[in-house]
């Protein structure tokens, strides 16, 4: 991040603490802020996110990303009398870091006077994340504790949502979470990608929207430093051994040395997708949610059922 002595280019008054790279603006504390909550707002306006009348479920960790999300939406849903919020929780079982970040979130939320309700997968789906990779039910399959966490976390918050009656659920991914799930997606062999983090309405599936799709992840770290926000800064005990985390340092780098790369990426993916999406709203056999066209069962019925016959073994 880079540090200046000069003025804000916002303001022309106050010294600047921040510099865009990708816009060449230079930002003081206070214009940062005020910039960063202004952009969430016209990303909202951009591609529909948001109803006046909505009932959000923001899901939340205790990390800085979805507690600045929270405290951006409280600030806007101000405007909207009729929308409410609340923060859903997933306890996927981390151990001591999941419930450290419990802990945050919900000391947090408390402060803005935000509901917050918590599910767990061990009530779930009856064993957690920890508890899998530990039996070695995931080395058997042949696949990494996010791949489970992702998919099943997915699953929870749909179920949080509908049991909270939400309207739609407002998750924290960044631009550079959405970027590298697109690649990850492409790096996959994926032939039907959907966009990720808009507002796709369907009669009986909550949508979910990321509002911080067009906010680099290292804005956001400096918004919740700047406000003071008190997040979790421990990182998953199981980031390191995900695909992610190589695609994540792979982007990060290409940014630094080329700044609007992401945006870039975005943009013309993002005008791309139509061709890649091919839509399809089978539900599955178990629980009725949608599936990828051609599959009985849903990814998350499928891992479930897998793990659990493997756990019991
Ligand atoms: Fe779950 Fe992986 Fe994220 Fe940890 S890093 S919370 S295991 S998806
Ligand atoms: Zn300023
Ligand atoms: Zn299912």
């Amino acid at each position: 991040m880079a540090v200046i002595t000069e003025r804000c280019s916002f303001c022309e008054d106050r010294q600047a603490i921040y510099f865009r790279r990708y816009s060449g603006e230079k930002l003081c504390s206070k214009c940062f802020r005020k910039n960063l909550v202004e952009r969430v707002r016209r990303t909202i306006s951009k591609y529909d996110l948001l109803r006046p009348d909505d009932r959000i479920a923001v899901a939340v960790s205790g990390g800085k990303d979805s507690l600045s999300l929270l405290k951006m939406l409280y600030e806007i849903e101000q405007d909207f009398p009729r929308s409410e919020l609340l923060a859903l929780i997933i306890d996927e079982g981390l151990d001591s870091y999941r419930i450290s970040g419990i802990k945050t979130a919900k000391s947090f939320t408390k402060k803005l006077g935000i509901p917050i309700y918590e599910l767990s997968f061990k009530n779930l789906y009856g064993f957690t994340v920890s508890e899998a990779f530990r039996s070695g039910a995931l080395k058997s399959l042949g696949i990494q504790p996010c791949t489970l966490c992702g998919v099943l976390k997915r699953k929870a918050l749909l179920r949080g949502a509908k049991e909270v009656d939400a309207s739609v659920i407002a998750t924290a991914h960044t631009l550079d979470d959405v970027v590298q799930t697109y690649l990850l997606n492409l790096l996959r062999g994926e032939s039907n990608i959907k966009p990720i983090g808009l507002r796709n309405e369907s009669s009986e599936v909550i949508p979910r929207i990321a509002p911080l799709r067009l906010i680099p992840q290292r804005e956001i770290a400096l918004y919740a430093y700047l406000e003071g926000i008190p997040f979790q800064s421990r990182t998953c005990p199981y980031t390191h051994i995900s695909m992610r985390d190589e695609v994540r340092s792979f982007l990060t780098l290409y940014e630094r040395e080329y700044p609007g790369s992401l945006y870039a990426f975005l943009s013309i993916f993002e005008k791309l997708i139509d061709r890649l999406y091919q839509g399809g709203e089978e539900r599955c056999e178990i629980c009725g949610e949608p599936t990828s066209s051609g599959r009985r069962i849903c990814r998350a019925c499928e891992l479930i059922d897998s793990v659990k016959k493997l756990m019991n073994r």
